[in-house]
Order: structure tokens, then sequence, then C-alpha cells
């Protein structure tokens, strides 16, 4: 981390002549269990991970924004006093939607030179668009004083990826990343956005493990799958498929294809899950944990159908070693990205070796591993 922020200010020196008055830190975010339960208004267990987007950064007094991507290479520039338009270079959109929605609520504040510094893995899943989007948000507000409420910012965040970016996703992503608390998971109930805190054992790792498998059709699987809820949804006659019971799916199970059913059947039980799975947490119950996190996985691979053939080979390779002492599932939106595992400090070295040796044996695929533990969400870094 140090290393990251040292960086960061270096190139705001080299780039615009003079030292950044702030450094702002916002992490990327691993969930634990609750998996496309967001948008159906349930509830998901995230945790901010100890791998971050960095942002240096200093007041203008003119209306200029000017910012540097230093992992892409990449330059934009625009004038708070014009409307701010989408930009050609599809990172900056980002970073450019929050600048707009920031706006909408708060006009006064003037330009800022930035640096944009990360090492949230991209596209993997772990949330590195909302790592960015937190941390300009967080920088403006601090910056320029505003009366920003963390869940607010969340919100402004989410429009921005949702608006600007044209990404349809869930409020979890911006939300674990602004409120993230150390050493806890965070189970928000996406319907009034409540949170409760809960400790996460000490004696076990976050291990995520990207699976390396590229998917092309994410986005149009992941808004058929959008689709498929709000069909069941209204065929249950429930506003969200938060409100619908097995009891009520089974009693309609005729009236929908096998397929919206099945749809239906994971986001029911997962949001079930989800809630016994915080509170499995919470006690330290390791065993009844690894149970939930395998039904999760079972879930999302028979029922919604969202896994692949080389992340379930993981996922077993996994569970192979870890036996009853944690758990092990996919994570994120699916059709690929990373696998999620709890797991005893000493174990992590065992599973390593395993899938190293079994997984490229396997899959022909090559895996990446993330050691992580959870953390604060966005805020000052002092320099
Ligand atoms: P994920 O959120 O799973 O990492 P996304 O496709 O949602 O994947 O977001 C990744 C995109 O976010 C990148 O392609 C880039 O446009 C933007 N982004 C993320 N981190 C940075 C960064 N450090 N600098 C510039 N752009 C970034
Ligand atoms: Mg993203």
């Amino acid at each position: 981390m140090q290393k990251m922020i040292q960086e960061t200010l270096s190139q705001f020196q080299t780039h615009y002549g003079y030292p950044a008055e702030l450094v702002i830190q916002a992490p990327g975010r691993v969930n634990l269990i609750g998996e496309h339960t967001d948008y159906n208004d349930g509830f998901v267990l995230p945790c901010a991970i100890n791998y971050s987007t960095f942002i240096a950064s200093k007041k203008r007094t003119d209306h200029q924004v000017n910012i540097i991507a230093v992992d892409f290479d990449g330059k934009d520039n625009f004038d708070l006093s014009k409307p701010i338009n989408k930009s050609e270079q599809g990172w900056a959109n980002y970073v450019r939607g929050v600048f707009k929605y920031v706006q909408e609520l708060h006009s006064d504040f003037t330009g800022i030179d930035l640096i944009i510094h990360g090492n949230v893995p991209l596209g993997a899943g772990l949330s590195s668009s909302a790592a960015l989007e937190v941390s300009i948000a967080t920088t403006i507000k601090t910056l320029y004083h505003l009366p920003i409420d963390p869940k607010v910012l969340a919100k402004i965040c989410q429009k921005a990826e949702n608006k600007f970016v044209g990404m349809n996703c869930g409020i979890m992503d911006q939300f674990i990343s602004t409120l993230g608390e150390k050493d806890h998971a965070l189970l928000i109930d996406c319907r009034n956005l409540e949170t409760q805190s809960i400790s996460m054992p000490t004696n076990l790792s976050v291990v995520i493990i990207n699976s390396n498998v590229k998917h092309g059709l994410v986005d149009s699987e992941y808004n058929l799958r959008r689709q498929q809820c709000e069909e069941a949804a209204q065929i249950l006659n429930v506003p969200k498929l938060r409100d619908a019971t097995i009891e009520l799916l089974e009693q309609h199970k005729t009236k929908m294809s096998n397929v919206v059913y099945r749809r239906a059947k994971h986001i029911i039980t997962e949001n079930t899950r989800t809630l016994e799975a915080a509170k499995a947490l919470s006690e330290n119950n390791i065993t009844k944990l690894g149970e939930l996190m395998q039904a999760g996985h079972l879930s999302m691979k028979d029922d919604f159908e969202i896994t692949a053939p080389a992340v379930d080979a993981l996922v077993d390779i996994v569970k192979s070693v870890l036996g009853n002492k944690g758990g092990v599932r996919m994570t994120g939106g699916g059709f690929g990205g990373c696998v999620v595992a709890l797991a005893p400090h000493d174990m992590v070295e065992p599973i390593r070796k395993a899938v190293e040796k079994e997984y490229h044996a396997q899959t022909g695929l090559k895996e990446s591993f993330y050691i992580c533990h959870a953390m604060n969400g966005a805020g000052k870094v002092s320099i």
C-alpha cells in the first residue's frame, strides 16, 4: 500500500509540477454470499479488501478538471462550467459520470488536478469500477468539504455507472467501497440500505482466486437474469423477489417456465442463505458457513446457471482441500471471474499448491491468487 501511495504522490509532482494536497483511497470488494440478490431488493454480504484505487489531488481556482490515469497511460480534461459529456475513452466516463452527478447535488466546487493509480485487478469482478467511482466522489467531497452522506455518495457513484457508463449494476459495490469496515463483513439490506457489521473470525483468511475465464456475454446474460427475475416477481404478484417465499413459488410453479422458476428459486433461497451465513459468521460456525457457501455455489450452477465449467472445477479443487474447515464459492456476476474461499490461515498454502497442481491440468487455464482481509471503506490516506 505504502508503495502505491508514494507512486501516486510522485506521479502527481511529475505531471503537475507541484505537490498534491490530498490522497484518497477506496477499496475493491468481494461478496462472501448473496449473488444477484441486490437488484431483487435482497441481502448481500460483502467485505472491502486490501486492494484499492488511490487518487492524489489538488484544488484549482478555475473550473478545469485534469485527470491522469497512470494505469491506462491516459489523460482527460473537462470544464466544470460546461455540460459534462461522454468521453471516447472508456475509463474516463467513470470519472466524468461521478463529477456530473456530484455537481447535480452540489454545484459549489471548482476545478481539481487528479492522478489515479490502483491495484484492484481490472475486470476481475473485484469492482475496480466502484473503487474508481468512490475514490473520485470522496476526493471531491473531502477537498471541498461537501456535506455528502456516505450512503448518498454510494448512490451518486451507482448512478454514474448506471446512467453515464451504461452498466446496470446494483448498489452493493459502491456501498461497500464507501462503508466497508476493517475485520468485518457488511450485511446489506438492498431495499432500505440498512447495514449490520458482522465481525470476521480472526483465524480465517479471505482467499480470492481469479479463474481467468473470459466470457463475452456477461452483460447480456446479466440483463437477461434481471428480466427473468422481474418476470417471476410479476407472476408471483410481489414487488420484488425479496418479498416471495419458497412456498409461494411452489404454488405458482405451473404458471411459469422451468427456467424462470429456477431463476426465482435461486434468488429466494440465496436470500435465506445470506441471512444464515451472516449469523454463522458472527457465531464462528465455520461448518455451517461452508455448507451455505457450497449450497450457494450449486444454486448458481444449477438454478441460476451463471457459473462456468472451469469455475466449478476451481471450487471443487479448493473444497477438496478445505473439507468442512471453511467455505468456497464463485463470487461476482458470474460466467467466469473469481472464486472466494474463507479458509483457516494454515490452509492457504495447501490450497494454493492444490490449485497450482490441478487447475491448469484440468482446464488449461492459469489462476491468479489474492490473499485478502476485510478493510475499511474509502477515506483519507495520511501523507
Ligand atoms: P470490475 O469492476 O470487475 O473490475 P469493470 O469492467 O466493471 O470491472 O470495470 C473496469 C473498468 O473500470 C476499467 O476497464 C476502467 O475503465 C475502469 N477503471 C478501473 N480502475 C481504473 C484505474 N485504476 N484507472 C482507470 N480506470 C479504471
Ligand atoms: Mg465493475
